[in-house]
């Protein structure tokens, strides 16, 4: 199968409404423009220098949304061009993004990227931290920061039980914080190649899948 016919399928598996992240990174630009010439028009990235060139060569109405973990110098190289930060992960970071889209005049939508799987390296907010973060008022002055949802990334696991788990929490948090956000925080991003069937049952709204698009990834 090729890039189109593996996008066709896994699209015609997606319910109406849920959006697709194609994770295109470590693949070159002329895979992207394939998937691109079927139709696809949201790319995710896990390294802002990567993401910049290829935005640079690729058409203008691409959705470039960084996946990956951003170390807070690095928001600048993206700030002008990029729709999504998804793994929006500390104050820091979050108070840089605020900072460069108002130097350029922009607003980027964010996700707040929770821990909740089992693994200790596995970045993002711990719950608790992050509800302090949001009481204390932090959102209240950013106007170029779109918060539109949550994101995580699953146990890296063959035990079904614990995906679940972790997708029933992250559930449970979007939930929670929705009334503190309003009608735009309306993104659950959950599940990637392996896990997205599941994810989808736990009310994903925006999947993220690299290796089922593109094939494996060479490091
Ligand atoms: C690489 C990556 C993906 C895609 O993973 P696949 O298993 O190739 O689908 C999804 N989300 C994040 C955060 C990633 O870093």
């Amino acid at each position: 199968m090729n890039i189109t016919e593996r996008l066709h399928r896994i699209l015609a598996t997606l319910p109406e409404g849920v959006h697709l992240v194609a994770v295109s990174k470590f693949h070159p630009a002329e895979r992207i423009v394939e998937a691109y010439n079927a139709g696809q028009r949201i790319f995710g990235e896990s390294r802002p220098q990567e993401m910049a060139a290829k935005a640079k060569v690729l058409p203008k109405d691409i959705e470039w949304h960084m996946i990956g973990h951003l170390q807070t110098n690095k928001v600048k190289m993206i700030a002008p061009f990029v729709s999504m930060i998804a793994s929006a992960d500390s104050d820091r970071l979050i108070a840089e993004i605020e900072k460069q889209a108002a130097k350029c005049e922009r607003k980027i939508d964010i996700l707040l990227e929770v821990h909740v799987a089992e693994e200790e390296t596995k970045s993002g907010w711990d719950i608790e931290e992050l509800r302090a973060y949001i009481a204390s008022g932090a959102f209240e002055n950013m106007s170029h920061v779109r918060v539109r949802g949550v994101m995580t990334i699953a146990t890296n696991t063959d035990d079904e039980e614990i995906i679940r788990r972790d997708f029933e929490r992250i559930r449970s948090i979007f939930n929670e914080f929705k009334p503190l956000f309003g009608e735009k925080f309306d993104t659950l991003s959950i599940g990637m190649s392996d896990d997205y069937p599941i994810a989808l049952e736990y009310g994903s709204t925006m999947v993220r899948i690299g290796t089922a698009i593109f094939g494996a990834r060479e490091y």
